[in-house]
């Protein structure tokens, strides 16, 4: 398809002419967003790790299903010097960034004082610091266009805790304090950041777990898919990528312009009882 033609079919969508920046957007939720995103026309800034040809093919796929610009840049959000590369870069290869979504989060699970001190370390950074790195650079140039949506996929656990997740239960909470921060410092600016916190989500992330706990207790996976999410959730039900997305692409709407410094439950009523 043309460069004129891709341009022409995009800024008659909702999010036409925007660009978007999704960390962690090789894999489950963020790649959900990063689908919901383009399909309102977004340009991506795809980010995250992975085989280099399964990522060429997921670029080359949303382009073309979708008609929009799609780039990639591989910056590890544990390492600040990266994330501000990252977004100067999609600045310059896409023409702006109004669009940041903080997604790429990773996961330990143990007893506090059996917690590896880099485990911890590596959670507070990728799940925390890698979001104020990122709005850090990113913030002055969506206040200079006066235009601006951040969106920080926290948890229910950033509301909530459970146990043997210390790092990843303070890194979330961690997260929503972020989000209201600098949704009441970018108040006037044009600018909303709000954090979406789901509750499970079937991705590769979740699956890991549910495989790990169907084994410690010698029980298929298919039986412990059900049991896992009812633990936590009234609701027995796994919420998918594609809901994220949707309520990403709200956030970005002008019906949700007034919408800052919310927490957003998306989590089958988990943080509710
Ligand atoms: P996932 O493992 O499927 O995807 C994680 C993504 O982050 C991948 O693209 C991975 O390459 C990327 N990533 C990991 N470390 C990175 C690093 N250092 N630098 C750059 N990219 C990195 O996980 P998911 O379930 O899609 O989780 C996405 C986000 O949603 C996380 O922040 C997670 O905490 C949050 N979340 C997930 C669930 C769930 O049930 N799956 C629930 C609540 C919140």
């Amino acid at each position: 398809m043309s460069q004129a033609k891709i341009q022409a079919q995009s800024h008659a969508k909702s999010l036409g002419g925007k660009v978007a920046l999704v960390t962690g957007s090789t894999s489950g939720i963020g790649l959900g967003i990063a689908r919901a995103l383009a399909g309102e026309g977004a340009a991506i800034m795809m980010n995250g790790f992975g085989p280099a040809d399964a990522i060429g093919k997921l670029r080359q796929d949303l382009a073309s299903e979708f008609g929009v610009k799609v780039a990639y840049n591989g910056a590890d959000i544990s390492k600040p010097a990266e994330i501000t590369a990252m977004v100067a870069a999609t600045e310059k290869e896409l023409g702006s960034l109004d669009i940041l979504v903080n997604n790429a989060g990773i996961q330990y699970v143990a007893e506090l004082v059996d917690f590896p001190p880099e485990r911890w370390d590596a959670i507070i950074a990728i799940n925390l610091s890698g979001a104020f790195h990122a709005m850090r650079a990113a913030l002055p140039g969506m206040k200079k266009r006066g235009w601006g949506r951040v969106i920080n996929i926290a948890s229910a656990h950033g509301l909530v805790a459970s146990p043997e997740k210390a790092a990843y239960v303070s890194a979330k909470h961690g997260l929503v304090g972020l989000t209201k921060v600098a949704a009441i410092e970018t108040a006037n600016d044009g600018i909303t950041v709000n954090a979406i916190c789901p509750g499970w989500v079937l991705t590769p992330l979740a699956e890991k777990q549910v495989a790990e706990k169907a084994k410690e207790k010698g029980v298929p996976e298919a039986d412990e898919m059900v049991a896992f999410v009812s633990e936590q959730q009234p609701m027995h039900q796994f919420s998918t990528p594609q809901e994220i997305g949707a309520l990403t692409v709200f956030l970005c709407s002008d019906a949700a312009k007034t919408i800052t410094g919310a927490p957003l439950s998306i989590d089958g009523g988990w943080v509710a009882h």
